[in-house]
């Protein structure tokens, strides 16, 4: 837990957020300004600041994030229209909280990268 972490804070309840998944290690919410139909963000609750900074001692986060993606993109009924799956990585990447989060896109059809 980081002091001052508002997904530490999130993925620990104290918001009352209501989550699509839920277990010791990983939650998944609805972002707050979504940019598409179905934009979910998945979130361990350990606090990793980045992609980066997943030690290699957790070897488990990253494969329940994918088979909570999958489970959250049937459950949306996006699987086969197909959607998009991101994390941004500090100031090039563009993100604006250092709290490991993975973003699902989907529901509309999205443009190009970059
Ligand atoms: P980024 O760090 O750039 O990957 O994006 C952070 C994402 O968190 C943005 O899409 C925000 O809309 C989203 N966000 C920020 N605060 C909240 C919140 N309280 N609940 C849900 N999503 C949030
Ligand atoms: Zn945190």
């Amino acid at each position: 837990m980081a002091e001052d972490c508002l997904f530490c804070k999130i993925s620990r309840g104290d918001f009352k957020t209501e989550f699509l998944y839920q277990s010791p290690t990983l939650v998944a919410f609805r972002d707050i300004h979504p940019k598409a139909p179905t934009h979910v963000l998945f979130v361990p609750t350990a606090h990793y600041a980045t992609l980066n900074d997943v030690p290699s001692a957790d070897d488990t986060i990253m494969t329940e994030i994918t088979q909570a993606i999958q489970k959250i993109a049937k459950a949306e009924g996006v699987d086969q229209s197909g959607y998009r799956v991101i994390t941004n990585i500090n100031r090039h990447g563009g993100q604006e909280v250092f709290h490991l989060h993975v973003h699902l896109l989907g529901g509309r059809q999205l443009g190009s990268m970059g």
